[in-house]
């Protein structure tokens, strides 16, 4: 159900409404708009009647939501979320670009990786420091001490930290060091580790499981969004499917679909989507084209060395080129490029 103020409705009248619902031992999320302040209701078993909202004060209308999806439906709220990353936007007509290696693997391998992003336009440094490695042989990632050097590269830089968190236990490090929290595609329903990440409140970059469909992701996000936190960004970076011929299969078809659905922006991963270095930029193109929000690269300063991912990273110069083509492609779909 959603509750829809009156524009000109005041402070002390949206504060009756969510007293009346918390009285119903219901959920109140206010969610302020451009034009007018909705209020979603949740914690209900069944259909709740409209009769007891719609008698309020600055109410105008109270609305069925049709999707099992309620908090990050368009339905909800009509205008794109963008989300403040410390003055730098994700989100919004501006394309936000991600990157930088796959692992944090040396403080030299992360600084060179983070001024070579930065120079060629990123606003945004990636780097996993807990890896989710299908073998339990390969690089796991350094850990707490990839955190601190990633907030090194933040402090060098000034740009903004995306990394991984795969155990809620890392959380608190996590919070400490970075700025946008990643969700794994192999953590993308673990359901205990949304519910924390909801209760912190920074931003979130959620990942889509390589088996789910777009409805199974949107109510991942809802947890994350139920459970206090707006700031989140859904992040296409391919799928499984029959297709051997490229690591996986990267749904573009997911971008307009999401963004009918949803307020919450939408990034594409090209480097995960397609695997293959040759190939990452085209895919990174068509995700703008398709109407990406933001993109998220891998890029490392010696791919062959790279410990994790080197066979789908880009080089600083593949980087570079790449950002001059994202401009191109943007300005022609209506957007720019931060
Ligand atoms: C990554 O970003 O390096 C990564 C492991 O991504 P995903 O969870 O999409 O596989
Ligand atoms: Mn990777």
């Amino acid at each position: 159900m959603l509750i829809v103020m009156k524009p000109g409705a005041g402070s002390a009248e949206v504060e009756a409404v969510l007293e009346k619902i918390r009285s119903m031992g219901l959920t109140p999320h206010a969610i302020p708009g451009a034009q007018r302040v909705a209020i979603g209701i949740t914690g209900n078993k069944g259909g709740l009647e409209p009769g007891p909202f719609e008698v309020l004060s600055g109410v105008a209308d109270v609305l069925r939501v049709s999707q099992p999806f309620k908090l990050v439906s368009r339905e909800v709220k009509p205008e794109d979320t963008v989300i403040d990353v410390g003055g730098v936007p994700l989100g919004g007509k501006a394309i936000a670009v991600m990157a930088g290696p796959c692992s944090v693997e040396s403080r030299s391998q992360i600084l060179e990786a983070a001024h070579a992003v930065k120079a060629a336009g990123a606003r945004f440094l990636r780097g996993g420091a807990f890896k989710p490695r299908t073998s339990p042989y390969e690089f796991q990632g350094l850990g707490l001490e990839g955190l601190k050097l990633l907030a090194e590269a933040r402090e060098a830089t000034g740009l903004k930290v995306v990394t991984e968190v795969m155990d809620a236990d890392d959380l608190p490090a996590c919070l400490e060091h970075a700025d946008v929290l990643q969700v794994g595609a192999r953590n993308m329903q673990n359901y205990p580790l949304l519910k924390k990440l909801g209760a912190a409140g920074k931003p979130v970059l959620l990942k889509r499981g390589p088996s789910a469909t777009i409805k199974e992701w949107l109510m991942a996000a809802e947890y994350l969004v139920a459970h206090g936190n707006y700031q989140v960004a859904l992040c296409e970076r391919g799928i499984r499917t029959f297709e051997t011929a490229t690591r996986n299969t990267l749904d573009l078809n997911a971008v307009p679909v999401l963004k009918a659905l949803t307020h919450l922006p939408v990034v594409v991963d090209p480097s995960h989507g397609i695997g293959l270095r040759a190939h990452v930029a085209a895919m990174a193109r068509a995700g703008v084209a398709a109407g990406a929000d933001a993109l998220i690269v891998e890029v490392h300063p010696c791919p062959e060395k790279a410990l994790s991912d080197g066979q789908q990273s880009l080089t600083p110069p593949e980087f570079a080129e790449l950002m001059k083509q994202v401009r191109v492609i943007a300005g022609a779909v209506g957007r720019t490029v931060q």
